[in-house]
């Protein structure tokens, strides 16, 4: 299965053109009727000779996708959709409408998406790391989360890699990454797209050098190296100095805005001593430390982790205006009764894991 899950959409349409002796012009045009018409129907792409179709159909059978829906569910401001793959795996996507906060403003759409079928790294405080791994998502895998609601009529103008796994274990989403920003692929603006990490050093550099304008999260949720370890055994190979070594010459090369995400877990990592660490760790980053921003996330218990608990109103506000006091942009972001948009694994923490 991962050989086949490393040949990509494209190649076997290509490997299909070659074998029934068609042109190879025809692969950009059924890649172009996926991408650009959202035709997921290879025996609806009539623009093809009938004989290619009924090729296409017979090799990779009717579906261009390689996701099934299996739930979809609603809340207020968001759309959940539980997805199978072709070998029965189940992850999930949530689409997240931010609405504006003056009338200068406008809705805007988030799409969250998945990169891995579970995680290896066992954060402690997330449901994703308690299902352990079972596999990288295919590039085909994670741009079809996205071409499933934009299938479906939806607008989405920003793409969030914040879902379930460690989008810089999985090499494949640099691949996804080309399909998502180029104007072949789906178009998006590089500025639009944001990669979350809990502090994957080489693929920090790697998006340093392929896409510097894509946004980059690092997931911190503690300034103290020991306390990380405990909640992020990730801190081990590593540590907070040297991610954010990593951060600094992001944003030296870059000269771009880098997000901190801090899920706030009551009386763990909520204290002043916490914001004042967390705002020395940014000083530190030198004379460019004003591009640090953090985004700050109220912990909502999932199924598994009820051992943290939601920190009062009042602790977030303590904990806010700390970093307020001492110079630190910071936001608390929308939480859509679940703690989307600041960190990795947030998505699946927080969706019931229906058939799992
Ligand atoms: S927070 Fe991210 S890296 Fe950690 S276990 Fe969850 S999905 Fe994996």
């Amino acid at each position: 299965m991962e050989i086949e899950l490393l040949r990509t959409r494209a190649t076997k349409i290509a490997e299909i053109l070659t074998k029934t002796n068609s042109p190879s012009y025809r692969g950009k045009q059924i890649l172009g009727e996926i991408y650009k018409n959202y035709k997921f129907s290879y025996s609806a792409m009539t623009s093809l000779p009938l004989e290619l179709r009924n090729n296409l159909v017979s090799e990779m059978g009717d579906s261009a996708l390689t996701l099934t829906k299996v739930t979809e569910s609603k809340e207020e401001q968001a759309t959940k959709v539980l997805f199978q793959t072709t070998d029965g795996c189940k992850i999930e996507a949530v689409l997240m409408s931010f609405q504006p906060n003056d009338s200068r403003d406008y809705v805007h759409n988030s799409l969250c998406i998945s990169s891995q079928v579970g995680c290896a790294l066992g954060c402690t405080f997330c449901t994703t790391g308690k299902l352990g791994f079972t596999r990288n998502l295919s590039v085909d895998e994670i741009t079809d989360q996205i071409l499933f609601f934009l299938g479906n009529g939806q607008e989405i103008n920003n793409i969030l890699f914040m879902g379930m796994g460690e989008p810089f274990a999985n090499p494949n989403v640099f691949d996804a990454l080309k399909i998502i920003t180029s104007k072949e692929g789906l178009g998006f603006g590089k500025r639009h797209v944001s990669v979350s990490t809990v502090g994957i050093i080489p693929g920090i550099k790697r998006l340093q050098q392929e896409f510097p304008e894509v946004k980059l999260a690092f997931s911190l949720h503690s300034p103290f190296d020991e306390q990380r370890l405990e909640l992020m055994p990730i801190t081990k190979m590593y540590p907070i100095n040297d991610v954010m070594l990593s951060l600094k010459e992001f944003v030296e090369k870059t000269n771009k805005r880098v997000f901190i995400a801090y899920i706030l877990l009551e009386n763990v990592n909520d204290s002043i001593g916490h914001a004042e660490e967390l705002a020395r760790l940014i000083k530190k980053q030198g004379e460019k430390s004003y591009l640090y921003h953090v985004n700050l996330i109220r912990f909502h218990p999932g199924q598994t982790e009820k051992h943290f608990n939601t920190p009062s109103t009042k602790r977030v506000e303590i904990f806010t205006k700390t970093l307020d006091k001492l110079g630190i942009q910071n936001t608390l972001r929308q939480s859509f009764g679940v703690g989307i948009e600041g960190g990795c694994g947030q998505l699946a923490a927080k969706i019931p894991q229906a058939e799992n």
